[in-house]
């Protein structure tokens, strides 16, 4: 079924009170689109909201350049959904992830992931003019991670329709369903959040599952460590936590089910992100 442009403020409607944003103390609206479900939805609502206000509006993905091919297809559906462009930025420093890792000799660890810092948040650092007011698609269980985010990025203007509406994620997935929009190919193959394939902050489970989905990535990153020393997946050896490598990972370790939702967005390496 092909996604129809859709009235899109029966969404905001349905799902309770939109804040009154006062669009004319902004000089833009920049709407942060992740290609996972709930930003679609956020989306959808934020330019319903801002309809009549004459703002400039921008859709604004992010393209790491280290996610699945799906997501261009995902992003025609949500122009024709939305009615409304959505823009595409990306590094003009580092072509994915591999190039940050590899050119940094750094993956992941307790100075956070440096390819959210050059991939996601240089990116977006560079976009944001002063006047904008920023949506992004926390959704209504991610109050705190939303308040974090605020108290870390004090010169955010920030808001978060679906929040304001008590719309949880799952809710998302229903809309883009009743949208005619297949969801993005790795929602479809089972991860929860529309990451990069292959992102150094899943756990044991997530990387057996890659393993089985995308083996050369499974493979490269294993080689990748083994080359700059790191230990990206900890594993229960005898009741203690250990760090292991990928090439010495085994295959039942870990259930991506149990695992945390891997986070990462425009500030996760401030310990509170999201893949909205
Ligand atoms: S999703 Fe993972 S791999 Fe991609 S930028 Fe974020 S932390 Fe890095």
């Amino acid at each position: 079924m092909t996604p129809e442009c859709h009235n899109a403020e029966s969404i905001v409607r349905q799902w309770g009170r939109s804040s009154a944003v006062d669009f004319a103390s902004f000089e833009r609206l920049v709407i942060m689109f992740s290609c996972g479900a709930a930003s679609a939805v956020a989306a959808s609502m934020a330019l319903a909201a801002a309809k009549s206000s004459g703002i400039e509006t921008v859709v604004l993905y992010i393209d790491t350049g280290s996610e699945h091919e799906d997501n261009a297809r995902f992003i025609t559906d949500c122009e024709r959904w939305l009615c409304h462009k959505i823009t595409t930025v990306k590094s003009d420093r580092f072509a994915d992830t591999w190039a940050v890792w590899e050119t940094r000799r750094y993956i992941s660890g307790i100075l956070g992931a440096p390819c959210t810092t050059e991939l996601k948040k240089a990116v977006g650092e560079k976009f944001r003019r002063l006047g904008d007011l920023e949506v992004y698609g926390f959704d209504s269980t991610e109050s705190d991670r939303a308040a974090r985010f605020a108290k870390h990025q004090p010169e955010i203007a920030m808001w978060c329709p679906l929040i304001d509406s008590r719309t949880p994620k799952r809710l998302c997935f229903y809309a883009l369903g009743d949208a005619g929009i297949k969801l993005p190919a790795m929602y479809e193959l089972g991860y929860r959040n529309n990451n990069c394939i292959g992102c150094p902050k899943g756990g044991a489970g997530y990387w057996n599952k890659i393993r089985r989905d995308f083996p050369p990535v499974f493979d490269r990153m294993a080689k990748l460590e083994r080359e700059l020393g790191a230990k990206i997946c900890k594993v229960t050896i005898s009741g203690e936590r250990q760090r292991v490598s990928l090439d010495e990972l085994p295959e039942s370790a870990g259930r991506h089910s149990n695992e945390p939702p891997i986070v990462c967005g425009l500030f996760c390496d401030q310990g509170g992100a999201h893949d909205a």
